[in-house]
């Protein structure tokens, strides 16, 4: 840092987004991006002279790509305005953070969930409500239901939650937009693909709620950075306000039209997010017979205990879930351990190929022993 920065920085602690290494080959099941590479149309969705049009800027309203988006959703009424589009789906919560909160106004998310909620706080100064999962890390409904005089500017979710997987049931969802009017509630179905229920049928009956996706995980493009809100009219143009304030050309034209050839192929990332669930299910069963606590997750990724979490008379309950974070990585292969509290003996697993998968599990079980005697 220099010696220029606003002093408030000084303490301040950025996001940690998960290791991309290039030292050696890894199987890199830490930062859940899809293991099947973008379809056919998309590779073919850039021609030369789409790259001569690179010298122009991007549309920045974007029309042709929220009309497609829109079109997904046949059973929901939607307009192009009720779509927002943006430069992967952090930026819709960074938007929403921007125009729902401040000094003053706080925002209210769970205690263990996606990290990017408490460094934009942080970073913009919002004063937080940290609300705590229940012991079996699980969003209860209740607790999010203010009273109009304490009522925060934002209140933000992840369905499913990450790191740990769960999902909401729609009728939870539901209960808190409706009972915190007061509030803007964003539900972030960055995971909503893997077999969560989807909240935007909500957005038919409910001024106050706003549901933001991406394209990074089910639809293989965490590399084009694009992402899309759906709400209400007046919401929508609030997030307009804060683009247009910051940053128009939010989505560029390459991504703009690898976005329309994946809505082109849907059926072939709907096949993918098969795949991965079937995966997702048999690696889940594997970790289990081997001694590890997994919860129920609806995403492409796995939430595994060892430690106290793991089943006492095996091997994982003597291992710490940093030592197998560790170890994982010098075989080669990279998982994500968030070290923070409640969830020290916690390792998140993107799913990966089936082959991906029975890799991490081989050496879970050749070296578990020597491991032990290393911890
Ligand atoms: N929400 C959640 C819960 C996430 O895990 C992520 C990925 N890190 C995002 C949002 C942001 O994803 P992106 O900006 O790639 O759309």
């Amino acid at each position: 840092m220099s010696k220029y920065i606003r002093e408030r920085f000084n303490n301040y602690e950025a996001y940690t987004p998960g290791e991309q290494l290039n030292d050696k080959k890894y199987i890199k099941l830490n930062t859940n991006e899809s293991p099947f590479p973008p379809g056919p149309k998309v590779l073919d969705a850039i021609s030369a002279a789409d790259l001569e049009k690179l010298r122009l800027y991007p549309s920045p309203n974007q029309q042709e790509l929220k009309e497609a988006i829109k079109e997904q959703f046949k059973d929901v009424e939607l307009m192009s305005d009720n779509v927002f589009v943006s430069n992967g789906s952090d930026d819709i919560i960074n938007f929403a953070f921007m125009a729902y909160t401040g000094e003053s106004i706080p925002v209210a998310f769970p205690d263990i969930s996606y990290g990017f909620y408490k460094v934009f706080a942080d970073f913009k100064n919002v004063k937080t409500i940290e609300i705590p999962l229940n012991d079996d890390f699980e969003l209860i409904s209740d607790d999010y239901c203010f009273k109009d005089d304490n009522a925060p500017g934002l209140i933000v979710f992840a369905n499913p939650n990450a790191p740990t997987g769960i999902a909401l049931k729609i009728n939870e969802v539901e209960k808190i937009v409706k009972n915190n009017k007061q509030s803007v509630v964003l539900v972030d179905e960055a995971y909503i693909d893997f077999g969560g229920e989807t909240a935007i049928p909500l957005v038919e009956k409910y001024d106050n709620v706003l549901v933001s996706r991406t394209y990074s995980k089910s639809a293989s493009l965490a590399g084009a950075r694009l992402g899309y809100a759906i709400g209400s009219k007046e919401l929508i143009s609030d997030l307009e306000l804060m683009k247009y304030s910051t940053n128009p050309y939010n989505v560029n034209r390459m991504t703009e039209l690898v976005g329309l050839a994946v809505l082109d192929e849907i059926e072939y990332y709907q096949e993918n997010c098969k795949k991965i669930i079937d995966v997702r299910e048999r690696t889940a069963d594997k970790l289990k017979e081997m001694g590890f606590f997994v919860s129920e997750s609806k995403a492409n990724f796995l939430f595994v205990g060892s430690g106290v979490w793991a089943k006492q008379d095996s091997l994982w309950s003597k291992i710490k879930a940093e030592e197998i974070y560790k170890q994982l990585k010098d075989n080669g292969i990279l998982v994500r351990w968030f070290g923070k509290k409640r969830i020290e003996d916690f390792l998140r697993i993107s799913i990966g190929t089936e082959e991906d998968m029975d890799n991490m599990i081989g050496i879970l079980e050749r070296k578990g022993e020597e491991w032990l005697r290393k911890s």
